[in-house]
């Protein structure tokens, strides 16, 4: 089965879970689980700046940053990083402890955090010869040419993620996922503070 990527390099995906045979772009809820999720997470993102740029232009000169191209990571707790700044992350993940966080929550902020001290990859750093190598062995679809923007627009029409398309801010990911827990703790039938304000009153 071939790998395919999608909108940004970096996830890759098996192209028989993405796509259905005329090349159209899968309805979601007949992907695997795990592609699902990085599907709607990359369109959610595709397009967002580059978090290393966003690091260093900030949120009121965002559009100096450039576009990310790569993904890394797991959806909600991944970085986006632009071609100039791949080699500061990759650096950071085989170099600098940044892989003993794959997979964590914490992520992107650790990256983040290293490349806000003003660490970066040594010139020339050899790293992107593996990358693009493996970067050669998979075809990359265009979010427009496969349908993922017909994605991002369902979802943009969607109040539950209302606050997306904001641009990149720091965690964004990781707030939005609390966000959700509290939701769940918000549950009409557990015991709110309206209870118990009754109960102080009964005594
Ligand atoms: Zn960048």
């Amino acid at each position: 089965m071939s790998k395919v990527s999608i909108a940004l390099r970096g996830w890759r995906f098996d192209e028989d879970d993405v796509f259905e045979d005329d090349g159209e772009l899968r309805p979601l809820d007949e992907m695997p689980e795990d592609t699902r999720h990085r599907i709607i997470r990359l369109a959610h993102i595709s397009g967002d700046a580059c978090d290393a740029c966003w690091l260093i232009h900030g949120e009121a000169e965002i559009d100096r940053a450039n576009p990310g191209t790569i993904v890394y990571g797991e959806p909600m707790a991944e970085v986006l990083v632009c071609d100039e700044h791949e080699a500061d992350f990759l650096y950071w993940f085989r170099d600098a402890g940044g892989s003993e966080y794959a997979g964590e929550a914490e992520f992107p902020d650790r990256f983040h955090e290293w490349f806000a001290e003003g660490n970066r990859a040594p010139e020339d750093y050899g790293g992107l010869d593996h990358v693009q190598e493996e970067t050669g062995a998979y075809r990359f679809h265009e979010a427009a040419a496969c349908g993922l923007d017909d994605v991002t627009a369902d979802l943009d029409g969607t109040a539950a993620v209302g606050a997306e398309g904001d641009g990149l801010a720091e965690g964004d990911g990781l707030a939005e996922r609390d966000a959700d827990e509290g939701d769940d703790r918000d549950d009409p039938d557990s015991a709110g503070p309206d209870d118990v304000d009754l109960d102080a009153l009964d005594l």
